[in-house]
């Protein structure tokens, strides 16, 4: 494992089972139990449930493939007070990842005061359903 960085986080591990034909559609739970991999290949992991009679439980330094999301999330705030919207908001969204089972790493907390106008629906036909442009 020395050609690899090093991690000071381990977000909780999951189980990586796939449920349906789909990749996306996996396990998710929390995983207890590790199924060695092919070589240069990390390993896999696995929840009680879905564990294989040869798997071994996750003990000691592990290979985890750590998979950082950028992206922007966008609250309306809850208080006039920047650094209370700012702190109401963070909370909301570390409760959201971590019952995703993930770990929030913010870099930055900003907020502008404007107005949002709503637009009116789309014209609808007989049909009930939105007319095409
Ligand atoms: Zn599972």
């Amino acid at each position: 494992m020395s050609d690899v960085p090093s991690f000071v986080v381990c977000p909780p591990l999951r189980c990586c089972r796939q449920l349906i034909d789909s990749p996306l559609s996996t396990c998710g739970s929390d995983a207890q139990w590790q199924r060695p991999g092919k070589a240069g290949q990390a390993p896999q992991y696995f929840c009680s449930q879905h564990r294989g009679k040869d798997d071994v439980p996750i003990a000691g330094p592990r290979l985890i493939r750590l998979v950082r999301l950028q992206v922007e999330v966008l609250y309306a705030g809850t208080s006039s007070v920047p650094a209370i919207a700012h702190a109401e908001a963070l909370a909301q969204l570390e409760s959201a990842v971590t019952a995703s089972r993930g770990m929030l790493s913010i870099n930055a907390a900003t907020s502008v005061v404007g107005r949002y106008e709503p637009q009116p629906p789309p014209p609808k036909h007989a049909g009930g359903r939105p007319k095409a442009l």
